[in-house]
């Protein structure tokens, strides 16, 4: 695998982050080889609601946040529990409390807006080499509020989106009504965030990104990682089911699946998997003008080329248990409240590990003890956009140069001790 006279970098992982960070690896003249044990962007990459989220400066923990559980945990809720898992969860959701405190809520958001700088300009600089630039529209995205209690718990994050210069029109009821005739039913009103942008076929852009690899180069395998052989100065030898192969830079980009990995170099990282559920209505009998989060439903409603994309659900869960099919019904019913003509002939069903750390930050990092060794995983809820400016960032740092920001609030050792 090694290439003599040539840098070489072994990404494990051919989700968005790190197909993104093989492709940026490339353009530092590193030859790449990316391991995945499934075809590229079948992890979580496939099947997120696909916005780019340019406003979304708003960490998950926020002040309160544990005021409003019981609510979510409610059958038809977004947030769901598998509470056999809990003594195990409980060092995580201690973390996630601690993440919600005002003065951590200000840092974390900073940090998040920091990463969304650049987040379109890398994933359009991708695209625009994979010739696919089509996959990106800005149509914007409406957070729609059915009742004024649901607007004023949407307060606070409206105050950190307008702390980082975030651009939103306040919509009332009939201005909705007008841009979304599709919804029905109670409407206080919404706000809409006219500079965002979303996929229209997530899975769609991370194979761009794979074959646009291959064509330079690349070498993809599919192979499942097991672990790495490590000498004096780190991993020799990456070991999968088909075998070993050497290694010298190496980035971990294993989504939910990280934390098994990065245990071998000494880190311990709280990261978790939030599943998430999608329903896909190809012909859903409506067309939506612009993509919809249904504030006090905990659901995204995104028009992508194959249809009607309905996704939600925060369920802690594991990675191992099969989907709860319950779930896929919860996202039709609320769907149904606000349309309810939807239909849903040839619907398909998705479940996927959302890879969650308890500050709703990535870990974007070098090993603490071995240069060659790399982290891009953990981004939660915001990973799709934030896959190519991730991927951007961890091969500046693999490759020595200088990156666009400042990588602190993103470095594994703030979980220390875990
Ligand atoms: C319902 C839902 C809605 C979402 N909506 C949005 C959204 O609108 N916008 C947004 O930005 N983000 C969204 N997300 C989050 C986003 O999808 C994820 O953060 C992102 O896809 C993570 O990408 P990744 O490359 O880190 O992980 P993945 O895509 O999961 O890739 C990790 C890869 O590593 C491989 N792997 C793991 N372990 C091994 C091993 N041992 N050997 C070989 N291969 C291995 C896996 O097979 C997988 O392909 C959503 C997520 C969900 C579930």
């Amino acid at each position: 695998m090694k290439t003599t006279g040539q840098r070489h970098a072994t990404v494990i992982g051919a989700g968005v982050v790190g197909i993104s960070a093989a492709l940026y690896l490339q353009r530092h003249g590193f030859t790449v080889t990316v391991i995945d044990r499934g075809p590229p962007g079948e992890g979580c990459s496939m099947g997120n609601a696909g916005m780019l989220g340019t406003a979304s400066c708003v960490p998950v923990a926020l002040p309160g946040v544990l005021a409003k559980v019981p609510k979510m945990l409610l059958p038809d809720g977004p947030l769901k529990l598998h509470w056999a898992l809990l003594p195990r969860l409980i060092p995580w959701l201690l973390r996630f409390v601690a993440a919600a405190r005002p003065a951590r809520v200000a840092e974390i958001s900073d940090a998040m807006h920091a990463l969304q700088a650049d987040l379109l300009d890398a994933h359009l600089e991708l695209l625009g080499d994979a010739k696919r630039t089509d996959l990106v529209q800005k149509r914007g995205k409406l957070h729609l509020y059915e009742t004024a209690s649901q607007y004023h718990g949407a307060a606070p994050a409206r105050a950190l989106q307008t702390d980082h210069g975030i651009a939103f029109d306040e919509l009332d009821g009939t201005a909705v009504r007008q841009l979304v005739p599709e919804i029905v039913g109670a409407m206080h009103g919404a706000t809409f965030y006219p500079d965002v942008c979303h996929c229209t076929d997530p899975l769609a852009m991370v194979r761009a990104y794979a074959e646009l690899f291959v064509r330079r180069g690349g070498d993809l395998r599919r192979e499942q990682v097991r672990g790495f052989e490590i000498g004096t100065d780190g991993p020799d030898w990456v070991v999968t089911d088909a075998g070993r192969h050497a290694v010298s830079t190496v980035v971990i980009a294993a989504g939910a699946w990280s934390g098994k990995l990065v245990r071998q170099f000494g880190a311990k990282v709280p990261i978790e998997s939030q599943r998430g559920y999608h329903v896909m209505l190809p012909r859903p009998g409506i067309s939506l003008s612009v993509p919809i989060k249904a504030e006090g439903r905990g659901i995204i409603l995104t028009p992508m080329d194959g249809g009607l994309r309905i996704t939600g659900i925060a369920e802690f869960g594991g990675l191992d248990a099969p989907p709860d099919r319950r779930r896929y019904r919860t996202l039709l019913t609320h769907a149904r409240a606000l349309i309810p003509g939807l239909v849903t002939e040839d619907m398909t069903e998705w479940m996927g590990h959302r890879p969650s750390t308890p500050d709703s930050l990535p870990v974007i990092d070098r090993s603490a003890r071995f240069a060659g060794v790399h982290y891009a995983f953990g981004h939660g809820h915001f990973g799709l956009g934030l896959g190519a400016i991730s991927g951007r960032l961890v091969a500046d740092l693999a490759a020595d140069i200088p990156t666009s920001i400042n990588l602190q609030p993103y470095r594994i050792s703030r979980f220390a001790p875990f």
